[in-house]
Parts: structure tokens; sequence; C-alpha cells
């Protein structure tokens, strides 16, 4: 979702001025991503679909184990050689936007049906500079394990918060970063979901050179607006947590979501279960206990610890389903974001300008969460640990953090005025919406 919901954005932010086909890639791999698929198509017809099935993909060779969406995206770099020139012929395209996790594969394909090619890079823009330098980074390292990162012109990345699996040469992920690494510097330019304001070090430097020379436009254009699906249902048929919601007074509930990619262990969940309830607030939580929403079939009460549902009814609410966090972010009673900093929950919070309490727990995550706390925009424990790492969070950690960032209006300033730049970056004459129209202007021109 992380990747599909800011493609959606831009496809519906481009609609009025280009003509904007979507792949779809099919068959699905969660009911999160068929729901948005279904309902993008449905609320904006100027959207056009385009179906690309999936040759079929052995995964025997792959450990049992390995991520379904890491494999997801292998299945996809894999039919893309196949598969993508026809899809793209039918289509009459004369500009191409990709996904950065499959950049070394479309690329390529474009060139040869002289297609310009541009990437999304849906992250944010650290981790851009982070993808770009990385290759040159292993070659000047020689094989050496990987400690902490000096990105030319932008800062250094700790060795804690390189993404756990680019320590590993051979991971999956390793190989797909660095060939789409290497990469990069031959698209036709790269937008970027990211704002000035936010990330003022890293979108400089990649666009002046100093990351890597010769790189082509990169164009900051966050934050995406977010698009709404009406549901065509009356207000009273609306799901029990927004109910629930519009009944708490103005910045009184802790919002808590670690997004749609990852479980978090069932010990750890009752430490944070018994964190938010000592910590006395109001809270609206999304529980996640494993890592494709359709194998979900856990019982609450059971995950949490018998009693605790009955013990904060009424002041707390818990959802194991996908909410509508674009929703609940505006709904004005979300005081705080207990966030995994998955790049789209940090745009949405600096719209919004909602504090974050930073929890990283996997991939680009640590990255992020430094982004968060350079700028301002909330708070992070740096040693709250990483997924599947040693160590628990404890309920009294978490409590006593929760109440100090909800009572600490410093935060609060901060925070709103990360989304006075970001509003002022999408209005008329501001950074990102010049960005995204220069952008437009430059596929007029070469096609
Ligand atoms: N999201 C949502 N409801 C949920 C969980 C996630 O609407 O219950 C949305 C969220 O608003 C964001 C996207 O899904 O736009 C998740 O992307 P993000 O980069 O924050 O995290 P990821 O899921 O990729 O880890
Ligand atoms: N990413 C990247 N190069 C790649 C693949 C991914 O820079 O070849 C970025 C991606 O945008 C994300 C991060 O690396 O910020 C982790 O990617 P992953 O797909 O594992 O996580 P997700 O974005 O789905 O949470």
């Amino acid at each position: 979702m992380g990747h599909l919901v800011p493609f959606s954005r831009l496809a519906v932010a481009l609609s009025p001025s280009c003509d904007v086909s979507v792949a779809a890639v099919l068959p699905t791999v969660s009911s999160a991503e068929s729901a948005h698929l279904d309902a993008l198509f449905a609320a904006f017809p100027a959207v056009r679909r385009l179906d690309f099935p999936l040759a079929p993909f052995d995964a025997s060779e792959f450990p049992a184990s390995a991520d379904p969406f890491f494999l997801r995206f292998e299945a996809m770099r894999r039919s893309v050689p196949l598969l993508l020139g026809p899809i793209l012929a039918g289509a009459g395209a004369s500009a191409l936007v990709t996904d950065i996790a499959l950049a070394s594969v479309v690329i390529p394909v474009a060139k040869e049906l002289r297609l310009p090619c541009y990437v999304l890079f849906t992250a944010s823009a650290a981790m851009l500079s982070l993808c770009v330098h990385f290759p040159a980074y292993l070659d000047a390292n020689a094989g050496g394990s990987v400690g902490d990162v000096d990105i030319p012109g932008v800062y250094r990345i700790p060795k804690a918060s390189v993404p756990q699996a680019l320590h590993d040469p051979n991971h999956l992920f390793t190989r797909q970063f660095v060939a789409n690494g290497r990469m990069l510097a031959t698209s036709d330019g790269i937008l970027v979901n990211s704002i000035d304001a936010l990330e003022p070090e890293p979108i400089a430097a990649l666009q002046d050179g100093s990351v890597a020379t010769g790189f082509p436009p990169v164009y900051s254009v966050g934050p995406l607006a977010p698009v709404s699906f009406p549901s065509g249902e009356p207000a009273k048929n609306q799901p029990p947590y927004m109910r629930w919601l519009e009944a708490q007074p103005a910045r009184s509930v802790v919002y808590v979501s670690f997004g749609s990619r990852k479980a978090i262990s069932r010990d750890q969940l009752r430490e944070l279960a018994a964190g938010l309830e000592v910590s006395g607030h109001r809270f609206l939580w999304v529980v996640k206990s494993t890592v494709v929403d359709r194998d979900d079939d856990a019982d609450l009460s059971e995950m949490l610890g018998q009693g605790f549902l009955e013990r904060v009814q009424g002041r707390g609410m818990v959802s194991k389903g996908w909410v509508e966090q674009e929703e609940v972010l505006k709904q004005g009673a979300v005081g705080l974001f207990v966030s995994h900093c998955g790049w789209n929950s940090v745009t949405e919070a600096a719209a919004g300008g909602l504090p974050v309490l930073a929890w990283p727990r996997f991939g680009d995550q640590r990255v992020n969460a430094g982004v968060v706390a350079r700028s301002g925009l909330g708070v992070w424990c740096d040693r709250w640990s990483w997924e599947g790492e040693e160590g628990m969070v404890s309920r009294e950690e978490i409590a006593e953090k929760v109440k100090a960032v909800m009572a600490d209006e410093a935060v609060s300033k901060k925070a709103a005025g990360v989304r006075d730049a970001a509003a002022k970056a999408v209005a008329d004459g501001g950074s990102s919406h010049g960005n995204l129209a220069q952008f437009v202007q430059r596929c007029r021109d070469r096609s």
C-alpha cells in the first residue's frame, strides 16, 4: 500500500492535464490492495485501468519465510521484460512513471520503445539519496561490512539506521536496491513525495549534483494530495471507529498504527496495550497481527490480554481491520500519531500538522524517523527496537513517552509549522506545485 497509495495520488493529480493510465498488477497480494484499485478506477473514470497479469512465478527458490511483498516485487521484475512492452504499446503511452523497486527492469524496456521513463520515489528524499549513493558506497567498501553511510551533501546515515536487509549483500532486497540505484542515473527524472521544507539537505544535494554528478532532474512534489473515495454510504453507516472519533474532544486521541507491511510480536502487542492503558489517554489503535491481511483471523481479546478491551472501553478503540487513515487524521480528534514512520504516514502527519512519536520497525523507517526528528515533526526514541530484534519496549516507557509528547506544546507548535510549510509547498507558487507543473511540461516537450 505504501507504493500503491502515492501512485494513485500522482495519477489523480496528473489527470486534469494528462491522459493517465495505471497498470494494475494482478493478482494482488492483500485485500487492501484490491479494494484500493477497485475504488480508484470507480471514483476516477478519467484514470484508465491497464491490467498487468504477472507471468507464472516459481517462488520455490526462496525460503518459505521470505516476505510475500518482496517476492511480489521479484515476480513483477521478472514479468516486466516479457510483458510490459506490449502493454505500453497497446496504451499508446508517450511517457512512463515507474516505481523505484522496478526501475532497473523498466528503464531498459522504455529505452527500447524510445519512451521517456521517470521514477516516482515513494519514500523520503533521504532514502532516495541513500539509494543513489549506496552502490558507490559498496564499491568503495570492497566487500567490507556495512557501517555508517556518509552521503555526500546530505548527512551520515548511522549503521543502525541502514535498512536491515542492506547489511546482507546477498539479500534479495539488497540485490534489487543496488540494481535500481545504479540505473537511476539513466532515468529521465525522479519525482519524490517530499517537501523542500521537510528535507532541505537531501533534496538540495540530489538536485545540485552533490549526491551524484550528472544526475537527472529531481522533482519534489509532496505531499501528494490524498484522494478520497466516496463510499456512497450515509453517515450513519460510517465505520464504528469514525463514529467514536467524532465524539471525542479535539486533539485528545492518540492514534497508533504501524502501517500495512508488518505484524508486531504478540509479547510487544501486549506491552503496547498495557502502555496505552497506563497512559490514561484516549486512543485509536490499528492492530496488525499478520503480514498479509487475508491471513488475519486472530482474536483481539486473546491477543491483547484478557480484560483489556473491557477495561479501556469508552476511551480506547482497537481496530483489527484497515482504517481509512486519511479520514482519521483529517477528523481533528487525533493529537498524536504513534507511527512506524512509513513514508506515506509521515507525509500525511506533516500535511495535518500532527506530532509523531516515531517507532520505526523495519526497512527505511529509521531513516524516515530521522527526518521526523530533524524537521521537528515529532520525537524519536532511537532505542525502541527494530522488528525481531532483542529488547522489548516496556509498558512504563511507552506510557511515559505518550504522556510527555501529548503534553509538549513545543512539539505541537513545530508540527504546526511543518503543516504550514507543506500547505505553502502545494499551493499556487509553492515548490511542489511548481515542480509538478515543470514535470508535466517536460513530458509534453518530449512527447
Ligand atoms: N493506511 C490506511 N489504513 C491502515 C493502514 C495504512 O489507510 O489501516 C494507509 C496509510 O494512510 C498510508 C499507507 O496506507 O497511506 C501506508 O503507507 P506507509 O508508507 O505509511 O506504510 P507501509 O504500509 O508501506 O509500511
Ligand atoms: N526502495 C528502494 N529501492 C528499491 C526498492 C525499494 O529505494 O530497489 C525503497 C522503497 O521505496 C522503500 C524502502 O526502500 O522506501 C523499503 O522498501 P520496501 O518495499 O521493502 O518497503 P515498503 O516501502 O513497502 O514499506
